[in-house]
Order: structure tokens, then sequence, then C-alpha cells
């Protein structure tokens, strides 16, 4: 399999995909040595981890550039990637025995405990677009909480993959107990015809219910953190619109807008919206645009080329039925595979780019006229991963925040994550919590003990 510049079109190098019989070998090697990892007391895990998250930090410039090399994202993000994942990774090791230790329930003559038990194998199928962020929430965890991991990389992000498992195993994590399956969907198909104890899924929704309905007759659990059409409102008490509107454009742009929790739909209140959209403009039309490698480049190439002509359809459909474009609109010129960055208003909810997921560098924002009808807009939609509400009243917010029907929200702030909150979507945005002492406990199973002496 190639691996391709998305700047350039050009191969990188070349990969051998995993087959049915190495994927197998690999899988058995994984069964056979998790009960010995599982044996290996919590504080050396732990300590594993953290020589893991030492060795981010100490090679952020060799991860960041490989990151940049395969998808793409501009080199100074990149570097925020790796030292994101490398906080996260932290926070779940420094925290890890103390959510995973056991519980004593009740003392007496019958002592009752809760003990947090390993699951076994765990599969790790993973997406592009923040290959060491999504990562971590998934494989870290398990191995700290005793399972063995079978970590699929994208075919986008195959090279950030071998770098995790070089640095993994470095940091003494048993190749026995961490292994890397290597390919594109098909490979991912394979996945699913072995007996893992878990499967740990972040991508599309498409995929995502596909791997639940193909696993469900096994009674694998899963966990599916999938896509998202975030939405975001701006209320009319803001007092500084414009610092708003440039932390909303960061919001809906950062990455090229390829982030789950990326924002992907904007309200504004009615005697704002000028206001508003003026700075807004301001903001994105102040971007340097170019090679991701490029000093100060904010927008850069997408990932997937296919991605190019899904985003110039939602445009296409969105001015064909009636919405105006502000800015953008088109592919970038050059070989790499770049899309201007788009905004659009007069849009509705008829059309595609207020409903289906863009994941690129395109936003629409809409007018409304209060609180009530910004709820029900936000909350039109499949997704349910994230949503923000720009206000200066906290109460007026969080009457809001508790309406929305999504996983997290956010005051006065959007497109973030935090090791010490659950992550979490709902309906096609997913289910199950990585991430905070829930994505913790998710990759263990509890066991109650209900304990007699004579
Ligand atoms: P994708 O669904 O195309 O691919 C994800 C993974 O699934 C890849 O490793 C792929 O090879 C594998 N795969 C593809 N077909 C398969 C099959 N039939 N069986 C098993 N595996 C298969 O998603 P993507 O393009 O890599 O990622 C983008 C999507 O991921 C977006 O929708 C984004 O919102 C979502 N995402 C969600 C989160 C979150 O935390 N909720 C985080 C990052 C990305």
């Amino acid at each position: 399999m190639n691996v391709i510049n998305p700047a350039t079109g050009t191969v990188i190098t070349e990969i051998t995909e995993d087959t049915n019989l190495t994927l197998k070998s690999k899988y058995n090697l994984l069964k056979a040595n998790q009960p010995k990892w599982a044996a290996v007391d919590i504080k050396s895990r732990v300590s594993i981890i953290l020589k893991f998250v030492q060795l981010l930090k100490d090679n952020v410039d060799e991860l960041a550039n490989i990151l940049t090399s395969e998808m793409g994202k501009p080199l100074q993000q990149s570097k925020n990637e790796v030292n994101g994942a490398a906080g996260k990774a932290e926070w779940l090791a420094n925290h890890a025995e103390e959510y995973l230790r056991s519980e004593t329930m009740q003392e007496g003559a019958t002592k009752e405990l809760i003990k947090y038990e390993p699951l076994g194998v765990v599969a790790n199928i993973s997406a592009w677009n923040y290959p060491y962020n999504v990562g971590v929430n998934i494989f870290i965890p398990a191995l700290l909480a005793g399972n063995a991991v079978l970590y699929k990389p994208s075919e986008y992000a195959m090279l950030t993959g071998l770098a995790i498992e070089k640095y993994l195993l470095l940091a003494g994590i048993p190749t026995e107990v961490f292994q890397v399956a290597l390919g594109g969907g098909k490979v991912g198909e394979m996945l699913l015809d072995f007996d893992f104890d878990l499967i740990g899924f972040t991508g599309s929704y498409k995929t995502g219910k596909l791997i639940y309905e193909k696993v469900a007759p096994k009674m694998i659990p899963c966990i599916m953190e999938l896509g998202g059409k975030d939405p975001v409102y701006v209320a009319d008490d803001i007092a500084d619109i414009q610092a708003a509107a440039i932390g909303i454009a960061d919001g809906a742009f950062y990455n090229n807008g390829q982030s789950c929790c990326s924002v992907e739909r904007i309200y504004v209140h009615e005697t704002i919206y000028d206001e508003f959209c003026k700075h807004f403009l301001a903001e994105v039309q102040s971007w340097k645009i170019g090679l991701p490698t490029e000093e100060g480049v904010y927008i850069s190439v997408l990932s997937r080329k296919e991605q190019v002509d899904f985003l110039q359809n939602q445009v296409d459909d969105a001015v064909a039925k009636g919405a105006t474009l502000l800015h953008g609109g088109h592919k970038l010129p050059g070989s790499g595979y770049g899309f201007e960055p788009t905004v659009l208003v007069n849009v509705d909810h008829q059309m595609s780019l207020m409903m289906d997921e863009s994941f690129g560098p395109i936003i629409g924002i809409l007018k409304v006229t209060s609180d009530q009808e910004a709820i029900e807009l936000m909350n039109d939609t499949k997704y349910g991963l994230t949503a923000g509400v720009y206000a200066a009243s906290q109460d007026r917010a969080e009457s809001i925040l508790t309406k929305l029907n999504t996983g997290s929200v956010y005051w006065n702030c959007c497109d973030r994550v935090s090791a010490a909150l659950p992550w979490s979507g709902r309906k096609n945005s997913g289910f199950g919590s990585t991430l905070s002492h829930s994505g913790l406990r998710a990759f263990a199973r509890v066991k109650g003990y209900h304990l007699r002496g004579v």
C-alpha cells in the first residue's frame, strides 16, 4: 500500500498490508500473553506509560514531521497534537491506580468488594485526523488496565501508527502485548472475525455502524467514537463579539476542520449577526494558506483526495438552495488536496452543509431570533458529540446547555477535549466513553466480590 503525501500527491513509501494469516498470528500472540501483562503490578504498568509520555515529549519534532508528511497537518499543529497526546496519556497514567484499585463497599460478616479486572485483548481501530490524540484515548487506558492491544491505525496514518509502536516498545511495553495491524478497511473488517474482548473504534458513523452490527452476535462490547455536526450559538448579550468570532473561527477551521469536535454549524442572534459575520470573515481572511511545512501556515491541505469533491458538492448544494458565499468555495490551486476556507450565510437545514458532517474548512452561519430557536436548531441533527454557547451570563448559557443532547458542552469555548472529562457521543456520534475515570474503567470489567470468612 502506498503512503502518499497529501501536500504533493507523491508517494512517501510503500507498506505491506496485513493478511488474515499475519493478523491471526498477531491476535494469537496477544491472546497468549495478555495474562502475563495483567499480572504485572499496576505501578509498573504506570511507570512504563510515563516513560512513553517522556519519549513523546523528547521526540516531538520527529513525531510531528511524520504526521505532517502523511496527513498534511501544518507542522505547528502536529507538534501541538503530539504534546496534547502526551498530556492526556500522562493524566491517564497518573490516575490509573486511583480509579482501577479495588473498592470496599461494605465491611462486616460479608465483606463486599468491587474489582476492576482487565477485559483481555482489545482491538483499537482508529482514524487519521488526530492519530496520536485519538489513539491514546484507547490504547493507553487499555494497557494501563492490563489488556493487550491490537492497534489498527488508519491507512492514512500508518507511519504515525508505527512510530507509536516504536516508542511504546522502547518505553517497555512487551511486543507480545501491543501489536499493529496495517492496511485499509479490508484489514479492519478482517479483524472483526477474531474474538476480541472489546472493540474501541474511532471513525465515521458509517463504519462504526457496520462494525457494531457485525460483532453484535458475538456480544463483543464496543466503544464508538464517531463523527459530529457540532453547533455553536452566540447569544446577544456577549460582551466581546470580535473575540467570540475569532475563537469560533479557530474552532471551525483548526486542523482544516478535520476534527470530530470542529464547529460545523454557527447560530448567531439577529441583533449581533452582522457584526459577528464581519469579524468572523476578517479572521478567516487573515490566515496564511500554504504547504504544511511552511512557517505560519494555518490552512493547508486535506488528508484525503475524495474530500475535495465532497466539500465542493456541499458548497454547490448550499448555493443552489439559496446560500450566499462570503468567502472561498473552491479547490485550492496546485497538486495537493487543498480547499479554500469557506464561509456561507443565508443557510438553512435543507442544505447538506448544515446536516451532514463536512470534516473540512467550510462553515455555514445562520441568523436566529431567540435562544429557543437556537436550541431547536442545534438539536436538529443525527449527531450528538459537542455543542457550545457564547453568552455573558453563565445562568443563561447553562440553561441552554442542559437542553442540548450531546456528550460534551461548552460555555465560551469550543473544539476542546480534556483528559479529566469523559469524551462520549450520543446518537450517531457513538456511545461509551473514553478519558476521565469513566474512560479508564471502560477498559476493565467490574466484578463483585462477596467474601464471607468462616
Ligand atoms: P473511517 O470510518 O473511514 O475509518 C476509520 C477506521 O476504520 C480506519 O482505520 C479504517 O481503515 C477502518 N475501516 C474502514 N472500513 C472498515 C470496515 N469495513 N471494517 C472495519 N474497519 C474499517 O473514518 P476516518 O475517515 O478514518 O475518520 C474520520 C471520522 O472519524 C470522522 O467522522 C470523525 O468525526 C470521526 N472521528 C471521531 C472522533 C471522536 O472522538 N468521536 C475522533 C476522531 C475522528
